[in-house]
């Protein structure tokens, strides 16, 4: 399977190649990264800080579409509406984890998955997916009386928030009570906010250090409090789960899948 990588120079495209290089049947086709990036024409392999691969950095996004059977691209929002064109004009599946997209670039991976095999997870480890099944379960189980707050903490570099995995747990929770996200949703909260509204799902974000990624559902009672957490030590998880997706692309049709359907639980 080609696999290409764009973003190849970032912290999880690093990850990405060696996570490929290890992967039987996968080959790294190509890595790209944004025009006049300081990388361009470095060996990936060397940029991995592995062995050399003869394969080098390159700028031309069409390219790589071109070269692979799959594209992982964990990038910017900023870019993922020509990256949706590149997929389906070049016909490759395409695995995304850019987290952080306004309406109009989901729009574009939902069209891109109208020709293509889609695989979109705001996080790629096994774990936070086991834990969104857990944490729709709890909010279906517990009472109304269990307010449910969600708390993720992340490094200082971390551009979006709340991050793409503590709001895919707010849509988990609410879809365990049976309400839409966002209209119970508190992002954040500042001053005299007044009383906790009743069937609220509350959010908070801090940032520091290198945190890879620590995630807490809290289901809060007059009396007990259960909490739901996953701490995410090294990126290897989020890089071998993509990589998982990206073989697992082979055998299908197009679609929008989630990391759900590739791990099929
Ligand atoms: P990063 O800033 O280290 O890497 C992003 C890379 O994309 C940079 O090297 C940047 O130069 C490159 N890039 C920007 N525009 C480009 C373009 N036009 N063409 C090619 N490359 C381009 O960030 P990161 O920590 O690697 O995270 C990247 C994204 O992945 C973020 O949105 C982050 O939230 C998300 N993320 C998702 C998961 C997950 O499991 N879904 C896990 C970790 C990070």
């Amino acid at each position: 399977m080609n696999i290409g990588i764009i973003g190849a120079a970032g912290r999880m495209g690093r990850m990405l190649i060696m996570a490929v290089n290890a992967t039987d049947g996968a080959v790294v086709a190509a890595g790209s990264e944004a025009p006049g990036h300081a990388d361009l024409g470095i060996d990936l392999g060397v940029l991995a800080g592995i062995d050399g691969m003869g394969v080098n950095l390159g700028d031309d996004a069409a390219a790589l579409f071109q070269a692979s059977d799959v594209v992982i691209d964990f990038t910017s929002p900023k870019v993922t509406e020509t990256h949706a064109k590149l997929a389906a004009e070049h016909g490759t599946a395409w695995v995304i984890g850019t987290t952080g997209l306004e309406a109009a670039q989901q729009d574009a991976v939902t069209n891109a998955a109208k020709k293509v095999a889609v695989v979109q997870a705001a996080n790629f480890s096994v774990g936070v997916n086991l834990l969104l099944g857990l944490v729709e379960t709890a909010a279906k189980t517990l009472p109304d009386s269990f307010d449910i707050e969600i708390s993720e903490m992340h490094h200082r570099h971390k551009v979006d928030a709340p991050s793409g995995t503590a709001l895919a747990m707010g849509h988990a929770a609410a879809s365990g009570r049976g309400v839409n996200l966002d209209d119970v949703s508190v992002l954040s909260r500042e001053g005299i906010t007044g009383e906790r509204r009743s069937g609220d799902i509350g959010f908070a974000t801090l940032r520091g250090g290198d945190v890879v990624g620590d995630h807490t559902a809290m289901f809060a009672a007059t009396g007990e409090r259960l909490e739901l957490t996953h701490k995410a030590a090294s990126r290897e998880i989020f890089a071998n789960g993509a990589v998982r997706a990206a073989m697992w692309t082979q055998s299908q049709s197009p679609g929008l899948y989630s990391m759900k359907d590739v791990l099929g639980f």
